[in-house]
């Protein structure tokens, strides 16, 4: 098994080098809903890594526009087929990587399902987090006699550029400061850090935080899709031979949802909420540009989402973005607007001049090789 983890490693270490400094953009069509007349779809081509759409007069102005992305996923990809793409950039956490993951799209798009999944839950429809956390507990027990790790989280929503604890026992959910100057990766160091161990401990977990999100949203209908909610996975590694420490962080973020609201229309706190998203949207989108421009100074502090997500994007961090459209007609304007933002975003390279350059986290996972390769040899 020793051989097993090795060739696991390498190949991991190849495409950890492949994902590193790059922004990944993957689409995912949601299927028509049951009950829904499905005649026809804004989807009017589909493969692998391109999607066409189509406005039909009515809609706006007639024409056909096509994206491209790192992966496309049609209205009948599955839970399993998203995750299975997603799994080598999850798994790096373990090697010291820090990983963001977004879901993107305006509400109803899919983003709760992607990332937690729908309301009746069941193996097959199990989201990204729940098989994150599933899949770094398997890695983790493979490599145990030579790599100790201990894994934890954090639940916390942004709702009106407010940061709020969702894993308080007694579903108060309690306001906490982010705090950059922290130890690496603990932006929210207030925020209760829950040890997991097993599957059965995230599943409690997440209840919990539904159920805490759930209690502040019955005074504002729905506040799930007006608030981002962060799951954040630290992990800390100790190389049983070398004593070398590593840590990542992985934030799985479900963002509110991106839909322009007509300011002329609403009033009051639906105004406040709309101006807050508007606002923490741009700032993310603002944060990638310069990232992207390689601007020495990244616009971190323009939102509480930027502040908190800071050590996950650009440098050496590996960024996804899930971007969900909604098949129906009537959604293509706020489709078309969602594949513009993912499209600048998947155009961002971030860090290419160090590409080449071995960092220390590769360093690391070189270390940790010959550590392998030094156990596999005492073994035989
Ligand atoms: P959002 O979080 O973006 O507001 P949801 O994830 O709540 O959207 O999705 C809206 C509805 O569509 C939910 O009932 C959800 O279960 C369903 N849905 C979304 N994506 C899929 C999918 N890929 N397959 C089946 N049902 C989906
Ligand atoms: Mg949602």
């Amino acid at each position: 098994s020793y051989q097993k983890v090795l060739e696991e490693n390498r190949k991991l270490y190849n495409q950890v080098q492949d994902l590193k400094g790059n922004i990944r953009v993957y689409c995912r069509v949601r299927p028509f809903l049951p009950g829904q007349p499905n005649s026809l779809s804004t989807v009017d081509h589909l493969d692998d890594g391109n999607i066409t759409i189509t406005t039909p007069s009515k809609y706006g102005k007639e024409g056909k526009k096509s994206f491209t992305f790192n992966k496309v996923f049609g209205p009948s990809g599955t839970q399993e087929e998203v995750f299975a793409d997603t799994q080598p950039l999850i798994r790096s956490v373990l090697d010291g990587y820090n990983v963001c993951i977004f879901a993107y799209g305006q509400t109803g798009s899919g983003k709760t399902h992607t990332m937690t999944g729908p309301s009746d839950l069941t193996k097959e429809t199990l989201g990204v987090n729940y098989r994150a956390l599933s899949d770094l507990f398997n890695i983790s027990e493979q490599r145990k006699d030579v790599i100790s790790y201990d894994i934890s989280v954090q639940m916390v929503e942004i709702y009106n550029e407010q940061v709020r604890d969702l894993l308080t026992p007694d579903g108060v959910n309690k306001k906490v400061e982010i705090r950059n100057s922290s130890q690496k990766g603990f932006n929210v160091p207030d925020a209760n850090l829950v040890p997991v161990t097993s599957t059965s401990d995230v599943l409690n977990l997440m209840n919990l935080g539904h159920k805490n999100r759930a209690v502040s949203a019955t005074a504002m209908n729905d506040r799930s899709s007006r608030s981002h909610s962060c799951l954040t996975v630290h992990v800390q590694g100790k190389n049983m031979t070398s004593g070398t420490i590593l840590r990542g962080s992985m934030h799985l973020v479900d963002l509110a949802g991106s839909e322009r609201v007509d300011k002329s229309e609403v009033l009051g706190d639906r105004l406040k909420e709309a101006t807050h998203i508007n606002k923490s949207l741009s700032a993310l989108g603002d944060v990638i540009a310069s990232l992207a421009q390689k601007n020495s100074h990244v616009p971190y502090r323009n939102s509480k989402l930027t502040q908190l997500l800071q050590d996950s994007l650009g440098g050496q961090a590996k960024t996804l973005m899930f971007v969900h459209v909604s098949p129906e007609l009537n959604a293509v304007g706020e489709t078309l607007s969602t594949l513009k933002f993912a499209e600048r975003v998947s155009t961002v390279e971030l860090g290419s001049a160090r590409a080449n350059k071995e960092g220390s986290d590769v360093k690391e996972l070189r270390e940790q090789i010959s550590s392998l390769k030094a156990a596999l040899a005492r073994k035989e």
